[in-house]
């Protein structure tokens, strides 16, 4: 994969996917992020607790929501995704052995550096083997993530 492919997450459909029952405010639910068909896209779905089901399919991240009061919505602006959400996701993954998570892993850092929320700070290649071990750097922060391309 190249590092300048452009990646896109919709945002919160505020409604569930399964049942389409219409998110009030106040109300929990939760989103999961999959890759589609369509290459270079990734799709968001949002769950009622009713129709969730942890073990479906390729949701191999997912974050639980509240629909905000109309006030917070509205501050935050049309950001489409919470990029600290995208970063805890990234952590997250670190120790996963599966090999879909870590593709999904792969995406995310691209996410993360085209937003200028991480960056490579040291770059070697794995001897003996195709690839690269990185070391990325949270903006604004010392904190690192090793990450293998
Ligand atoms: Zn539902």
């Amino acid at each position: 994969m190249a590092l300048d492919r452009e990646y896109k997450i919709g945002a919160s459909s505020r409604h569930c996917h399964t049942c389409e029952r219409v998110f009030g405010v106040g109300d929990e639910y939760y989103s999961v992020v999959v890759e589609t068909a369509q290459e270079d896209h990734l799709a968001r779905q949002d769950f009622c607790p009713g129709c969730w089901k942890p073990d479906a399919g390729a949701y191999f991240s997912f974050w639980k929501a509240r629909v905000p009061e109309p006030e917070a919505a509205a501050q935050r602006g049309p950001r489409l995704v919470d990029l600290g959400r995208l970063l805890q996701l990234f952590e997250h993954l670190a120790d996963s052995p599966d090999e879909q998570a870590q593709r999904f892993r792969y995406v995310l850092a691209l996410v993360l550096m085209r937003k200028r929320r991480l960056k490579i700070v040291e770059s070697r290649r794995i001897a003996g083997g195709r690839g690269e071990a990185l070391t990325l750097r949270e903006t604004g922060s010392e904190r690192r993530y090793g990450w293998v391309s």
